[in-house]
């Protein structure tokens, strides 16, 4: 496969942008060797600007569930651009979008619109705390919940990759008030709160991890956090920003039946357009300015585009309900890969959540940020690159779970699997 547009391009870049991109993991840092340059996408491809296609199971890291350039959100699109692109002032898509998140996803009662999934958490937590009066939030290890200073503290998948958890620029002070516990660990929190009844303004968690690869949340142990946040009077707020919208119509929270105090949402909410949410409890939102007294704000949030964008993707999924043919094909794709490996007898093990997957290149469960980072991580970067070879897109780390949409069909995963085998036999 030729690529040699592809690197003209990114020499340029290197000079204009920082490592050449606008967020690190699309270095692909992790797996060695230079990005590929996109010039276009469609259903379940993209094409890069040589000409080459690939089968595309990043998905912009999430957001294109229904597949790219799906015809409702381009027509949708195309309508709101003609009205105006920025008010700065309420709009009656701002409440068609609401009006679906409230519907959609189950504690829910009143939501705030943003420009990311940074932006969601972030103002979560400063809910949390203004709602609480208290300081302390935790938060577990290889979880990421966006570069928000105190939450980028044993952040996953960026972070973990670049091998800077804590980054310069965070100060001790504002990581302070961040405690750090292993995912899925039960003792661990009920010592936490044993020790600090009183000082825990919230709990910030991934409901299944995608950050460190796919890590799905152990028997009882959301359940736990869910009892020592109402016991304690903390706030248990629920990062789906990956996750909602993806692993059910409801997101993580329906699937377990968990309800939080706040859920943080962002891709898929916008439907491949800038967007975050956060949302909650009325009696807790109500503290956001102008009802209360915490400051949020935002030049372009509630963005007519945005919120077309994410209101098309929404009824879209509303209407076509994809997940159980999303789960059935992930299931199928898993299963290659499990077969394809023990015949190239190459140690691995998948996870797996809805149309969220991670074939992990070790040979043990992983069930916390300690396993994860015991994973062949050079391994995955050989196999990454024999994959691409073969026209699969995959995540560009082992700490990035891939994703399917509502536009790969059997055909894809056949040929996902046949390459899987071709690569991993490569591998010996
Ligand atoms: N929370 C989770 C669980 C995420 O996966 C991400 C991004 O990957 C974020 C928050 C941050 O979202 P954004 O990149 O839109 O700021």
């Amino acid at each position: 496969m030729s690529r040699t547009k592809s690197h003209e391009i990114f020499a340029r870049a290197k000079h204009l942008m920082p490592g050449g991109v606008n967020s690190p993991a699309r270095a692909f840092g992790a797996v060695g060797g230079e990005p590929i340059v996109f010039e276009r996408g469609e259903g379940a491809y993209l094409f890069d600007v040589d000409g080459n296609q690939y089968i595309d199971y990043i998905g912009s890291w999430g957001p294109m569930i229904l597949g790219h350039l799906h015809p409702a959100v381009r027509e949708a699109l195309h309508a709101a651009v003609d009205q105006g692109t920025s008010f700065g002032a309420p709009t009656e898509r701002e409440n068609g979008l609401a009006e679906l998140i409230i519907e959609l996803v189950p504690s829910v009662e009143q939501v705030r619109l943003v420009n990311s999934g940074t932006e969601a958490t972030m103002s979560a937590i400063r809910l949390a705390r203004g709602f609480t009066g208290r300081n302390k939030i935790v938060k577990f290890s290889g979880n990421y919940h966006g570069h928000v200073d105190s939450l980028l503290v044993a952040a996953g998948s960026a972070a973990a990759t670049l091998g800077v958890p804590n980054s310069p620029g965070v100060t001790p002070g504002t990581a302070e008030d961040t405690i750090v516990l292993p995912y899925n660990d039960i003792a661990a929190l009920d010592q936490l709160f044993e020790q600090h009844p009183d000082a825990i303004a919230g709990v910030i968690f991934e409901p299944v991890v995608g950050n460190m690869g796919c890590v799905p949340p152990m028997p009882g142990f959301l359940e736990k956090i869910r009892e020592h946040c109402t016991h304690y009077g903390a706030v248990m707020i629920m990062d789906e920003v990956m996750t909602g919208f993806r692993v059910a119509m409801g997101g993580a929270q329906q699937l377990y039946g968990i309800t939080p105090d706040l859920t943080t949402l962002g891709k898929i909410v916008g439907g491949g357009l800038p967007i975050g949410a956060y949302g909650g409890r009325a009696d807790i939102m109500g503290h956001i300015l102008p009802a209360g007294e915490v400051f949020q704000a935002g030049t372009l949030s509630g963005n007519p585009l945005a919120t077309a964008a994410g209101i098309a993707t929404l009824k879209t999924l509303k209407e076509t309900d994809p997940y159980p043919k999303l789960d059935a094909r992930t299931k199928t794709l898993e299963e290659g890969f499990k077969a394809a490996a023990a015949e190239a007898d190459v140690p691995t093990v998948t996870a797996r959540v809805g149309s969220m997957l991670t074939l992990f290149f070790h040979n043990e469960p992983v069930r916390c940020w300690d396993d994860a980072a015991k994973c062949d991580t050079a391994r995955y970067g050989k196999f990454f690159w024999e994959m691409i070879e073969r026209g699969v897109y995959l995540p560009c780390s082992q700490y990035e779970a891939l994703f399917i949409s509502a536009a790969h069909t059997d055909a894809d995963i056949t040929k996902t699997i046949e390459a899987a085998k071709q690569s991993l036999a490569a591998l010996k």
